[in-house]
């Protein structure tokens, strides 16, 4: 396993020789050592980026698009290993890891494919006797600030469109789960030449904040926090570099009196509980009509109280551990100050007595909208429900938080389908379903939950600038 950084086609420690130790979630155990870099080491990225740039910003498409095509294959054909590491370094069991890899694949395939039938406006005569013509011109050097929930996936959501673009790029994983980062450059290291991709570790205060505030970068992509995404803002600004921000979510379900019941519950059964709820668009606050709460929050907690919750490696498990102690800790207080305040937790509620940072799957009925649990993002295996009167407190609550990522509406009347939908304010609105997502559809935040697109056309043209050319004739 490789355990240094990736700069300009070579491996390197840490200019300072640091490192910090990757854990594993399910035991505890330190399983890896990887560099902890500083400034000098972001020197020498971009540097080796910005050099890198020179010529592949003046490939065709073409070029551009086999050579993603064969780092799909790579990944593809490397998936027992990256699974492997992946399970590993953030606790993801066997029965749910297939549905990511396949995604970032078939990501990255869209983007070789997507970039070679970008369009812009007609050339023409704007002006007499002037040709007009306008150019998608790549940015320059682009760096990607990964989280930990989906590493890899996260990672080609944002080299994916980058490297399409004709930009260079570096990718800084989370200090948490660096594995796949390092693995992904020893599959790219045979296929872009150097310095096309780079990747380096460290700390975010650190490795990331060098990046953000580096004269060379042109554009600075995070998935994180919703607090990281303001700092890396007010970070960036000094250099007005360019700033992608794709940060966390609270998706309100909103359950009509209408709505297929079982289909609600076996969707929220999986999909929230999914990598252990540490998903940004998990179905986390569901809001019921007054005439089925009591159905659902009976329906929902016997059917999670049967998640099996373990080891990872065992194909029997449904749900792992959560990502750290300081997670598994954040989970438990949300949840005992949100029962302390009245609400009830009808499943879970606890810490599981064993080594690694698991949690109960957990369902908490009633928690008041104004308290911590509805406003703040949990990112953890728990789900609150809460009994609306009619259709506009519905909408009132479901958009009465600060976030704006994803939602879901649950009724068989088509009118109040498409009326939901046009009033939730998120960037993604479900109906009777909640979480697929496909490469051809973006996939962003309103509000703050973030700006700019992942995924889909949408996701390159933000890593273009457009040129207009005009030619006297
Ligand atoms: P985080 O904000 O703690 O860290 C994300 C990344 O930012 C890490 O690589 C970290 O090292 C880096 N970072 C931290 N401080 C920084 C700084 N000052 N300057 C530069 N970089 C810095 O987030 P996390 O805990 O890793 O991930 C969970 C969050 O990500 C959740 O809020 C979740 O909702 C969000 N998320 C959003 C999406 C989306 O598509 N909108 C997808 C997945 C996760």
């Amino acid at each position: 396993m490789p355990s240094q950084n990736y700069i300009g086609g070579a491996w390197r420690d840490a200019a300072d020789g640091a490192t910090d130790e990757v854990i594993d979630p399910a035991t505890g155990d330190v399983i890896a050592t990887v560099p902890s870099s500083t400034a000098a080491d972001a020197d020498a990225a971009v540097a080796a980026a910005a050099a890198a740039f020179e010529t592949w910003g003046k490939t065709t498409p073409r070029e551009r698009s086999e050579k993603l095509l064969a780092l799909a294959d790579a990944i593809e054909g490397d998936l027992e290993e990256l699974k492997r590491l992946e399970m590993r370094n953030v606790g993801k069991p066997a029965s749910i890891i297939e549905f990511e890899f396949d995604l970032t694949v078939d990501n990255i395939r869209f983007f070789a494919g997507a970039c070679r039938s970008m369009e812009t406006m007609a050339a023409g005569e704007y002006l007499e006797d002037h040709t007009s013509m306008l150019r998608r011109d790549p940015v320059g050097v682009c760096v990607g600030i990964a989280p930990w929930n989906y590493p890899l996936n996260m990672a080609a959501w944002k080299f994916g469109p980058a490297l399409a673009a004709g930009n260079t790029f570096i990718l800084k994983p989370s200090e948490l789960t660096p594995l796949t980062a390092l693995r992904l450059a020893e599959l790219a290291a045979d296929i872009l030449p150097p310095g096309v991709l780079n990747v380096v570790c460290g700390q975010g205060e650190t490795a990331g904040d060098a990046f953000v505030r580096h004269r060379g970068v042109a554009m600075v992509s995070l998935t994180g926090d919703v607090a990281t995404g303001k700092l890396i803002a007010r970070n960036a600004a000094d250099t007005l570099k360019r700033v992608h921000l794709e940060l966390g979510g609270k998706a309100p379900v909103i359950v009509f009196d209408d709505a297929d019941l079982e289909a609600v519950v076996s969707t929220l059964t999986e999909a929230a509980y999914y990598n252990s709820g540490q998903d940004c668009t998990a179905p986390c606050r569901v809001l019921a009509g007054a005439d089925v709460y009591d159905r659902l929050v009976g329906d929902l907690a016997a059917s999670v109280a049967d998640i099996k919750t373990g080891d990872p490696f065992d194909e029997d498990t449904a749900m792992g551990p959560v990502i750290s102690k300081a997670q598994q800790e954040r989970v438990a207080g949300m949840v005992a100050r949100a029962v302390d305040a009245g609400a009830e937790a009808v499943v879970g509620g606890t810490t599981l007595d064993r080594p690694g940072f698991f949690y109960a799957p957990t369902v908490v009925a009633d928690p008041a909208q104004d308290s911590e649990l509805v406003q703040r993002e949990v990112f953890g295996p728990v789900v609150s429900v809460q009994r609306f009167s009619d259709e506009d407190a519905a909408l009132s609550w479901a958009n009465g938080v600060d976030y704006g990522l994803a939602a879901s509406v649950w009724t068989r009347d088509v009118g109040r389908a498409m009326r939901m939908s046009r009033s939730l304010r998120f960037g993604t609105v479900w109906v009777n379903d909640h979480i697929p997502i496909v490469s051809e559809l973006p996939h962003g935040g309103f509000d703050q939950s973030g700006y700019g697109k992942d995924m889909s056309i949408y996701a390159i043209e933000h890593y273009t600038e457009l040129k207009h050319v005009m030619v006297k004739f």
